[in-house]
């Protein structure tokens, strides 16, 4: 079934402080975005019609923002209640929403100090299509050829659109080979994520996870940490090398699209998603779930 481009659905889009129609959401050729990577942006979830971690998403999509020197001209506050308006206008209840920040096109050229910023927020229906027996399964990652930069190479913690070239690249490159996504070392050469979303290896009981000093450190990572521990197990951040896998058991990734996926299969390394995972993932689904305190 071919999907409907993203460009071609009806709906409603919130734009500059004004909800408008989806087809009328916009941007002129000549954006400095488009050009020159000032483009920042967040991906969060809506279960049951309220958006998980909202508050960390829209600090986030506004210290990516000052990463790459703008401000956002919106409060933690207007977003909150811009992308309630998405929901609503939308009638999405169980969705996926993506705010977009961009620099405009006063200025072409490298320097782009005057330009304005630009704010969407964009959402679609994302029912979960998959029972966790189905996820269990797992999903099978190839190594990426790409590392994730030094922090002095690239801004590693702003979740900007520039960062994704080698993630989209990876992704392809695992995907012609019959993968479903790509596990990315670092410059060190150590594990780092793979193309959008964090990784946790599972060894002898205890849960490991690399040091997020060189890229994302996702709100659901933190989240499965947090949930983690709470339920009695260890879990060490630390560098860890590809070669680890050979003594890994079990291996998840998180983030808000993937919540908590198995990992069946990394390059020559096997794995058979098992109890750890599954406690786990079992109890993100209910976490997003729960009403608010
Ligand atoms: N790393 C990358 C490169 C990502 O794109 C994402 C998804 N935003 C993550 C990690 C996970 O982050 P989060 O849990 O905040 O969605």
């Amino acid at each position: 079934m071919a999907m409907l481009p993203f460009d071609d659905r009806d709906g409603f889009i919130w734009y500059n402080g004004e909800i408008i129609s989806w087809r009328d959401a916009k941007i002129h050729i000549l954006s400095h975005g488009l050009h020159y990577g000032s483009s920042v942006f967040e991906g969060e979830r809506s279960y049951n019609g309220r958006i998980f971690k909202m508050q960390e998403h829209h600090e986030r999509l506004i210290k990516s923002g000052k990463l790459l020197g703008f401000d956002i001209p919106y409060s933690v506050e207007d977003l909150h209640q811009a992308s309630q308006k998405v929901l609503d206008a939308n009638n999405i209840v169980d969705g996926y929403l993506r705010p977009v920040a961009w620099r405009g096109s006063e200025m072409m050229a490298v320097s782009a100090q005057k330009s304005r910023i630009h704010v969407a927020i964009a959402a679609w229906d994302w029912p979960s299509y998959f029972s966790p027996e189905d996820r269990l399964k797992g999903i099978r990652l190839d190594f990426a050829e790409w590392r994730r930069p030094d922090p002095a190479t690239a801004p590693v913690h702003s979740k900007a659109a520039g960062l994704y070239m080698i993630a989209t690249l990876s992704k392809h490159a695992a995907e012609a080979k019959g993968f479903n996504d790509a596990l990315m070392l670092d410059y060190r050469g150590q594990i780092a994520e793979a193309t959008g979303a964090n990784v946790f290896l599972i060894q002898d009981g205890k849960i490991h996870t690399p040091i997020a000093d060189c890229f994302l450190d996702g709100i659901t990572r933190r989240t499965v940490i947090d949930l983690a521990r709470q339920k009695g197990y260890e879990v060490v951040e630390r560098a860890i090398m590809p070669e680890e896998l050979a003594k890994t058991q079990e291996v998840f990734l998180t983030g808000t699209a993937v919540e908590v996926t198995p990992v069946s299969e990394i390059g020559e390394y096997q794995f058979t998603p098992g109890e750890v995972t599954k406690d786990l993932l079992l109890a993100y689904d209910q976490l997003v779930r729960e009403p608010a305190a």
